[in-house]
């Protein structure tokens, strides 16, 4: 029997299957960027600011630090970036940096076969 943690993540899975689709599949990796969102006239998806001259920097879809080198985001703003990378993705990595680890010396390993 599951436990009451595997139903509640089960529950998840179920909804977001049933709910979302993905449109269009991403092939990440292939050496060449993949833009998000129109570079002519944008506007930040999370504080609505339409400034050309707060759209300086190259916002990464996923952060950076995950591998992400190619899915920029052309909607996201330099404030908002700049705050998104000083306080969510730095708490993601310091709450994944154990996982990260992990993750390192397997493939190591698994090189060394
Ligand atoms: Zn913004």
């Amino acid at each position: 029997m599951d436990s009451p943690f595997s139903q509640e993540m089960r529950k998840m899975i179920d909804f977001y299957d049933e709910h979302y689709h993905l449109s269009t599949p991403l092939c990440l990796n292939t050496g060449r960027k993949l833009y998000l969102g129109n570079k002519e006239n944008r506007e930040c998806r999370f504080c609505c600011t339409t400034d050309p001259n707060l759209f300086k920097m190259e916002a990464h879809a996923f952060p950076e630090f995950i591998g992400n080198r190619e899915l920029i985001s052309n909607y996201e703003c330099d404030i908002c970036n700049e705050r998104f990378s000083r306080t969510i993705e730095d708490h993601l990595a310091k709450y994944t940096l154990q996982a990260g680890c992990t993750r390192r010396l397997v493939a190591a390993r698994d090189s060394q076969r």
